[in-house]
């Protein structure tokens, strides 16, 4: 049961998870790729539930341990990493803000209007343009596709759609 006087709480722990970051793209935070889905407080006991980006992500196990330290250096020593496969992660969810630093980050961020095709123009972090081309479905991680620019002929990392 959740107890009522527990709002603050959950504000200092929402506080402190927003800035726990995602250990394959560190510019973003776990907030930021939507990553992070529920913090809950029953009796003393904190659960945060996480949904990985895909399951079976290796980054999984760092994430837990980084949401786990944070937290107990917070002095919020028990807490439950909780994994919620269902419904599935989505770039849909992760956020405008995050969008805007993967693009900052030298990452083309999925565009919206692209999912549901893979292969869709990504526009070249490096100089704006959409004249891009796929050079490998498969990136430095799963998550990303490798493009090239045909405008500065910088290769650079495409978030995939999912
Ligand atoms: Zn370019």
């Amino acid at each position: 049961m959740v107890v009522a006087d527990n709002t603050q709480q959950t504000t200092r722990l929402y506080e402190l998870l927003s800035k726990v970051v995602d250990p394959e793209i560190p510019v973003l935070t776990l907030q930021d790729l939507g990553v992070l889905r529920a913090i809950t407080v029953e009796d003393d006991e904190i659960k945060v539930t996480i949904t990985p980006t895909y399951a079976g992500c290796p980054a999984l196990e760092t994430m837990r341990a980084d949401i786990e330290t944070t937290l107990a250096q917070a002095g919020f020593p028990s807490v439950t990493v909780k994994q919620s496969l269902s419904p599935a992660w989505t770039t849909d969810w992760m956020s405008e803000a995050g969008r805007k630093k993967l693009f900052e980050y030298g990452i083309a961020p999925p565009a919206a209007a692209a999912c549901g095709r893979e292969t869709g123009p990504a526009a070249c972090p490096q100089c704006g343009s959409t004249d891009t081309q796929l050079v490998s479905e498969f990136g430095s991680t799963a998550c990303k596709a490798l493009h090239q620019c045909q405008d500065c002929r910088e290769p650079f990392d495409y978030f995939k759609c999912i």
